[in-house]
């Protein structure tokens, strides 16, 4: 099965894409978690990417699906994956549609986490998350049991440097006139599902495994 996750910033694309992942035994990719892993390592490309992520700002598709079609041949995407936060441009999302029709294959869902921007303000300003093994947290609504520490790994846990309020408010311009036509998008190739994502996330989930079977 082969899923797109659609949404905001902080919309819960990643919370949501996680236990799609663990459910269906498919690889939960995330290229804002291989960007974050290529800063902490200071890779060339890491650089790159932290000078449009902290400005609010998409990284260039060019640099963006290079990364992703690199992931996606590998083997462990065989039986499919769970994409979260690609793609966030129209090109980005033809040349993912372009791979998999070479592969003689199809996105099976797009499915948009669905949550408005006041909303996602609230949101982003709580959330906590530790770049060791890429698990979110929430002060108020998902706090881990011990305060500042992660719950899987140990590691401390972070605020974003992009989820300062300025940011945030420049990733949702963003978001809106890059990424928000690709609901249209997926509509018109009939894959696209909508989801609440302003109910409690076990709902949320709940939701998409009804539409995912
Ligand atoms: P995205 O991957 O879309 O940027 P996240 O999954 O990281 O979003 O979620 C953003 C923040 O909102 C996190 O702090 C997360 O714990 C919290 N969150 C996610 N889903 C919900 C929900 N349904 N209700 C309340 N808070 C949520
Ligand atoms: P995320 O973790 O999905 O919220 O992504 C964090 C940041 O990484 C975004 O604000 C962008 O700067 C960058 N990024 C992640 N995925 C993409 C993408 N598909 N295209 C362009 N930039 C991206």
């Amino acid at each position: 099965m082969k899923i797109i996750m659609l949404g905001a910033p902080g919309a819960g694309k990643g919370t949501q894409a996680k236990q799609i992942a663990a459910k269906y035994e498919i690889p939960h990719i995330s290229t804002g978690d291989i960007f974050r892993a290529n800063i902490k390592e200071g890779t060339a490309l890491g650089m790159e990417a932290k000078s449009y992520m902290d400005k609010g700002q998409l990284v260039p598709d060019e640099l963006t699906v290079k990364i992703l079609l690199d992931r996606v041949s590998k083997d462990d995407c065989k039986n499919g994956y769970v994409l979260d936060g690609f793609p966030r441009t129209i090109p980005q999302a033809d040349v993912l549609d372009k791979a998999v029709s070479e592969l003689n294959d199809k996105i099976d869902y797009a499915i948009n986490v669905d949550v408005k921007d006041d909303n996602i303000i609230r949101r982003m300003s709580g959330r906590r998350a530790c770049l060791n093994c890429g698990a979110t947290y929430h002060i108020v609504n998902v706090p881990p049991k011990k305060e500042g520490i992660c719950d899987t790994c140990g590691s401390e846990l972070v605020i974003r440097d992009d989820d300062k309020e300025e940011t945030v408010k420049a990733r949702l311009l963003a978001y809106h006139e890059q990424t928000q036509p690709l609901i249209d998008y997926y509509n018109n190739k009939g894959i696209l599902k909508e989801v609440d994502g302003t109910k409690d996330m076990n709902d949320v989930f709940a939701d998409i495994v009804n539409i995912l079977g």
